[in-house]
C-alpha cells in the first residue's frame, strides 16, 4: 500500500485550519515541513513532564531527559545508517553544520592556493561558508557547472577535480530543480582526486532513503525542520576518524573532559562538538519525527513523491505559457520540487494569487542566487514542493490557481 495523503493530513493539526475560508494547501515543504501531532506532543511532554538539563543530573527527570535525547541520537544514526551516535553532532541547522566543517576541518586542511569544489546548484548555505574559508586562507573556490540548466555536467566536474580540490561539497538534491545527484559516484570520484567530501542532505534525508556509509560521505548535513521535526535542530554526520582529528569550534561546558587554568582536554564524540546546553526539546522532537517517518517507511515517502511529481509534470504540460525548470524528461530522477514561471507574470504575483486560494508556494531565488540568476537567467522563480501530506487534489488546486493567475493578470 502506498501513502494515503488524506489520512496522513489528519495527523497534522495545521490542516484543521482554513485560510481565507479555504482548505490549507501546503506546497512549500522544501522551505520547512509541517509537524505531526506526535512531534508536537513529544515536545510538550518534555516541557510538562521531565524538563531538566541533560547529562549531569542524577535525579529521575534529568535521567529521563538524557535518555530521550540519547534515543534521538541513536534513531538519527540508524536513519542514515551511520555507525553510531558518535558520528552524530546536533547543531542548529544544515547551515550551521556546513559552517562548522568549514571553520574546523576547513581551517585545518585548506591552505593558500588550494582549491575547494562545489556545484552551480548549491544553496547559499553550501556556497558562502566556502567563500569565507577561501577568503580566510587564500584558497580558490571552483564550481562544477550544469547542463541544460538541470543536471551536473560530469565533464566539467571531472575537469575541476583535476585541480585536486581539498574539499568537494555538493548537494544531494537541488532545492530549486529537484535534481537528484548521484552522490555516491560523485564522492567516489572526489575521493580518487584526494578530496574530503561533504554532502548537503537538507533536501534528501526527509524524502528518500539515505545511507551515509554507502555514499561514503566524510561529512553529511541536514535539518530536522524539513523532515517533520522542530526548527533549530540540525545534524552533522562525520566519519569518526575525521571528527577525532578535528579541533572543536566552540569551547565551553559539556564539550570538555577536563579543564585546568591554561588548557583543556576534549570530551568524547559527539559531545566534543556540542558545547553548552543543547537544544534538548529540539533533539527530543527530532527523535519523534524520525519515529513518524520510520513508521511510514522512507521508501514509501519517495514513491509517493515520485507519483506526485509525474502527476504534476503531466498536468503542467498543458498549461499555456508555463516554463518548468530542471528535468522535463526522466521524471524518476526528480525529487518533489517543481520550479516554474508563467510568461508575463512575476513569480511574486503568482505566489500572491496562489495565496488567495489558500495555497502556499514560494517565489524568489530560493537561496540559490548563482543558479537562479546566472544559470537559469531569471530574477526569481515560483516553486511548489511536496511531502507526505500532499495529494493529487492539492496539485489540481495548484493547476486551477495557475488558471486564476492567467485570468487575474489578463494573460493571453
Ligand atoms: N541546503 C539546501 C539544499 C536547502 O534546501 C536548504 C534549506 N532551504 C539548506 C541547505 C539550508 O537549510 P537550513 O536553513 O535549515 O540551514
Amino acid at each position: 500500500m502506498g501513502i494515503d495523503a488524506s489520512a496522513i493530513k489528519k495527523d497534522f493539526p495545521i490542516f484543521g485550519r482554513t485560510v481565507y475560508g479555504k482548505a490549507l494547501v501546503y506546497l512549500d515543504s522544501a522551505a520547512t515541513s509541517q509537524k505531526p501531532a506526535s512531534v508536537i506532543d513529544k515536545i510538550r511532554d518534555y516541557y510538562s513532564k521531565y524538563n531538566a538539563n541533560i547529562h549531569r543530573g542524577i535525579y529521575k527527570i534529568a535521567e529521563e531527559a538524557t535518555e530521550a535525547y540519547q534515543a534521538s541520537k541513536d534513531l538519527t544514526a540508524r536513519f542514515i545508517n551511520a555507525e553510531s551516535y558518535r558520528n552524530i553532532i546536533y547543531c542548529r541547522n544544515t547551515t550551521e553544520a556546513i559552517n562548522l566543517v568549514a571553520l574546523t576541518f576547513g581551517n585545518a586542511n585548506v591552505r593558500n592556493g588550494d582549491h575547494i569544489l562545489i556545484s552551480g546548484m548549491e544553496h547559499h548555505s553550501n556556497i558562502v561558508p566556502w567563500q569565507l574559508l577561501a577568503n580566510r586562507v587564500g584558497a580558490v573556490l571552483d564550481y562544477a557547472m550544469l547542463k541544460e540548466g538541470a543536471y551536473l555536467d560530469m565533464e566539467d566536474y571531472k575537469k575541476k577535480l583535476l585541480l585536486k580540490p581539498k574539499i568537494v561539497a555538493l548537494t544531494q538534491v537541488s532545492n530549486v530543480l529537484g535534481t537528484i545527484n548521484d552522490v555516491k559516484e560523485l564522492a567516489k570520484m572526489a575521493h580518487e582526486a584526494g578530496a574530503a567530501v561533504l554532502i548537503d542532505g537538507a533536501q534528501s534525508v526527509p524524502h528518500m532513503p539515505v545511507d551515509v556509509k554507502d555514499i561514503d560521505a566524510d561529512f553529511f548535513a541536514f535539518s530536522s525542520h524539513k523532515m517533520l521535526g522542530p526548527a533549530g535542530l540540525g545534524v552533522l554526520y562525520g566519519k569518526e576518524e575525521l571528527l577525532e582529528s578535528t579541533e572543536p569550534l566552540y569551547g565551553g561546558g559539556d564539550m570538555i573532559r577536563s579543564v585546568d587554568f591554561q588548557r583543556s582536554t576534549w570530551n568524547e564524540l559527539p559531545w566534543k562538538f556540542e558545547s553548552g546546553t543543547p537544544n534538548i526539546e529540539g533533539g527530543i522532537g527530532h527523535g519523534a519525527a524520525i519515529e513518524y517517518l520510520n513508521k511510514l517507511g522512507i521508501e514509501k515517502v519517495r514513491a509517493h513523491e515520485k507519483e506526485l511529481v509525474s502527476y504534476a509534470l503531466k498536468n503542467l504540460e498543458d498549461v499555456k505559457g508555463i516554463e518548468v525548470y530542471g528535468y522535463k524528461e526522466g521524471r524518476d530522477e526528480k525529487a518533489g520540487v517543481i520550479s516554474f514561471n508563467i510568461n508575463g507574470a512575476h513569480p511574486h504575483d503568482v505566489a500572491t494569487i496562489f495565496d488567495s486560494e489558500g495555497i502556499c508556494i514560494r517565489a524568489g531565488h530560493h537561496c540559490a542566487m548563482p543558479l537562479v540568476k546566472s544559470i537559469l537567467g531569471e530574477p526569481a522563480v515560483a516553486r511548489m514542493s511536496f511531502y507526505i501530506y500532499n495529494s493529487e487534489e492539492d496539485l489540481d488546486a495548484a493547476v486551477s490557481a495557475i488558471s486564476k493567475v492567467r485570468e487575474v493578470l489578463k494573460l493571453r
